[in-house]
């Protein structure tokens, strides 16, 4: 990444406006230096999630919704009236790549379906802008390898929207574990999944989705148990059972996975998308244990640890997250455990639980 000393140096160099438009994301840095230090925001995708984030982001300090860029034309005119978005900051797929025109916008925010976000990440970091992606951040680790790259190309940020990384009481675990309150950790145990409806929805579709439960809900026990741990798997063993094999013709339903740490230790994970009351993080250390249910979803997370209860304000989590990121990018903080490097830690597990289940359960070493 370029820095601003970088982009100052160039800048007296002599560079002049014509080369500052061939350098969309130096110009962004630009914006970041601006007094009213609040990011401007675009979602893209204005759907479920879309719409927890924009209410979410009413709390926000530090960033601000100020564009749209979706396919529904109606929901662009529903949200103009509701975050009062000027029409010039309005996009649909076809229109945008002309947001790198737009001096307004600092990130785009990709809600779309999982595999439109190499797509569409790709997009946005050739029009120079910022990005977060929504998880999981592709189909897999080739994509989420060049989603990085061309961010970095773009000279752009490039984070994944994992909420629970700036949530206090999932920092509160992760902070005692670092600090060795729960002495060397010995197991992990963690699950996640809920029933799904609609059987016409692009979760279980295979070219929208990528994969069923483990690309959607799997994706919080893995990166749960790598919080927990504090170490990155370096086996993966996985199983998958399908009762319904109409409704999951294209997609997982319900997979179990182990993953080996360098410690020795295993951590024993699980996700479904066919039935409900499956949450829940366990970690058990020499010294102490820690329960956390719900451990996942938008709030209050609760738990308990051998102290007693976990205690940690609850907040809201998608305001917390957006502040977390804007404070990043405008005070050129380091970057939170969200970048899309942390993302592709978790697509290189994700391959090898897909790549296990493919060969009837046997065990994937994962590459460095
Ligand atoms: P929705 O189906 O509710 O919304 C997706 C939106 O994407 C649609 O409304 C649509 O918006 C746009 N879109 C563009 N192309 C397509 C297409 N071909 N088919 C369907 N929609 C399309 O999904 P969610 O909001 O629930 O999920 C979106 C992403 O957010 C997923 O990657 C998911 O994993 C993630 N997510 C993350 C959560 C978290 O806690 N971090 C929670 C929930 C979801 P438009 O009409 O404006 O174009």
């Amino acid at each position: 990444m370029h820095s601003r000393r970088d982009f100052l140096q160039k800048v007296s160099l002599g560079l002049g406006a014509a080369a500052l438009s061939a350098f969309p994301a130096i110009a962004n840095e630009l914006t970041s230096n601006r007094q009213d230090k609040q990011l401007r925001v675009a979602i893209m995708g204005l759907g479920g999630y879309a719409n927890i984030v924009a209410k979410g982001m009413q709390e926000c300090k530090m960033a601000k919704i100020v564009g749209v860029i979706s396919g529904t034309p109606s929901k662009i005119e529903t949200w103009k009236k509701q975050y009062d978005i000027p029409d010039k900051n309005t996009y649909n797929y076809e229109t945008v790549s002309q947001i790198k025109n737009n001096p307004d916008i600092d990130l785009v925010y990709v809600i779309t379906p999982n595999s439109l976000h190499h797509k569409h990440v790709l997009q946005i970091a050739a029009a120079g802008k910022h990005v977060i992606c929504e998880k999981p951040v592709a189909d897999n680790a080739k994509q989420a390898r060049e989603m990085i790259a061309a961010c970095e190309k773009a000279n752009v940020k490039f984070y994944i929207g994992y909420r629970l990384h700036f949530e206090p009481h999932t920092l509160e675990l992760i902070r005692m574990r670092e600090a060795g309150e729960f002495g060397k950790i010995m197991h992990v145990n963690n699950y996640a999944g809920f029933k799904i409806g609609d059987p016409t929805q692009w979760r279980l579709k295979k070219s929208l989705a990528g994969g069923g439960a483990m690309m959607d809900v799997g994706v919080y026990s893995l990166n749960g148990a790598r919080y927990c741990t504090g170490e990155e798997p370096i086996w993966v063993t996985a199983q998958e059972s399908k009762t319904d094999p109409v409704k999951f013709k294209e997609v997982d339903e319900t997979i179990t996975f182990q993953l080996g740490f360098p410690s020795g230790i295993i951590a024993n994970c699980g996700c479904t998308y066919n039935f409900n009351h499956v949450e829940g993080l366990k970690l058990m250390g020499e010294k102490g244990w820690a329960e956390v249910n719900p451990a996942f979803g938008y709030g209050p997370i609760r738990g308990t640890t051998h102290k007693g209860k976990l205690e940690a304000p609850d907040v809201n989590h998608q305001a917390n997250q957006m502040d977390g990121i804007a404070d990043c990018i405008l005070n050129n903080k380091p970057d939170p455990n969200v970048t899309g490097h942390e993302g592709l830690k978790d697509m290189v597990v994700i391959d090898a639980v897909y790549e296990s289940i493919r060969k009837n359960g046997a065990k994937i070493f994962i590459n460095k």
